[in-house]
C-alpha cells in the first residue's frame, strides 16, 4: 500500500493522470481506479486494470498483478490485505461508513478466501478540523458510537474520521495494523478540501505484485 502525496499530482482525473505517467512513480501496472460516490458498493477485480472507472468505493483482488487505487482529500483510504493473498482498498467518508463501505468490503475479501484481514488507514482529516453539524454528527455516533464525537479546534462538534474507521474495521472483524497518522488539513504535503478547496486528489495504491 502506497499514499500518495500532492509531489505525485493531481488523480482527480485518474484516467488522465495515470495515462500521462502520474503514477510511474508508484506502480507500473494497470491502475483500477473507482467513480467514488461515498456509497458502500465493492467491485471483484479479476485481472491488472479490469473494472476501471466503475461506480464504487471499494475494490477487492486476489489477482496477481492487480493494482487497486482510490482518491481521497480529506476522506480516508484503507488499505486491505490477508494472508490468503486477498488484497482490497476502500473510500471512507462519514456517509460511505455508515453506509457499510468497511464491513461490505471485508466480507467480499471473505467470500475470495481470506481469513484474518489486516488494514491500514492512510492520511486524512482529523477531528480538530473536521467541524460537523449536529445532524450529521448524530448520524455517525448513532452507527458507530459516542467515541467519534469530536470537537474541532474552535470547539464546536466534530468527527473524528479515524476514530470512525477504526471502529468500522473491528466491527467487520478485521485488525487495524497501520495508521499513517498524518492530518490532511494540516498537512503541506496533501490535498484537502477543508483547508484550501483543492479539488485535486491524492491517490492511495494496493497492489498484489505479479508473481
Ligand atoms: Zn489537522
Amino acid at each position: 500500500m502506497i499514499c500518495g502525496t500532492r509531489a505525485d499530482g493531481d488523480f482527480a482525473d485518474p484516467a488522465a493522470a495515470v495515462a500521462h505517467g502520474a503514477s510511474r512513480s508508484l506502480a507500473d501496472v494497470p491502475w483500477t481506479w473507482l467513480r467514488q460516490v461515498h456509497g458502500s458498493r465493492v467491485v471483484v477485480v479479476e485481472a491488472p486494470g479490469a473494472s476501471r472507472g466503475q461506480e464504487a468505493d471499494a475494490a477487492v483482488t486476489c489477482c496477481a498483478g492487480a493494482a487497486l487505487a482510490v482518491l481521497t482529500a480529506d476522506c480516508a483510504p484503507v488499505g486491505l490485505s490477508s494472508p490468503e493473498g486477498v488484497a482490497g482498498v476502500l473510500h471512507a467518508g462519514w456517509r460511505g461508513l455508515v453506509a457499510g463501505v468497511v464491513g461490505a468490503t471485508v466480507a467480499t475479501m471473505r467470500s475470495l478466501g481470506a481469513t484474518q484481514v489486516f488494514a491500514g488507514l492512510g492520511p486524512c482529516i482529523g477531528p480538530h478540523a473536521y467541524r460537523f453539524s449536529d445532524g450529521d454528527l448524530a448520524a455517525v455516533v448513532s452507527a458507530f458510537g459516542p467515541q467519534v464525537r469530536s470537537v474541532d479546534a474552535a470547539g464546536y462538534p466534530a468527527l473524528d474520521l479515524p476514530a470512525a474507521v477504526a471502529v468500522a474495521v473491528e466491527r467487520a472483524g478485521a485488525s487495524l495494523v497501520a495508521q499513517a497518522g498524518i492530518c490532511t488539513h494540516c498537512s503541506d504535503d496533501h490535498w484537502s478540501w477543508r483547508a484550501r478547496r483543492d479539488e485535486a486528489r491524492q491517490a492511495t495504491v494496493v497492489w498484489r505484485p505479479a508473481r
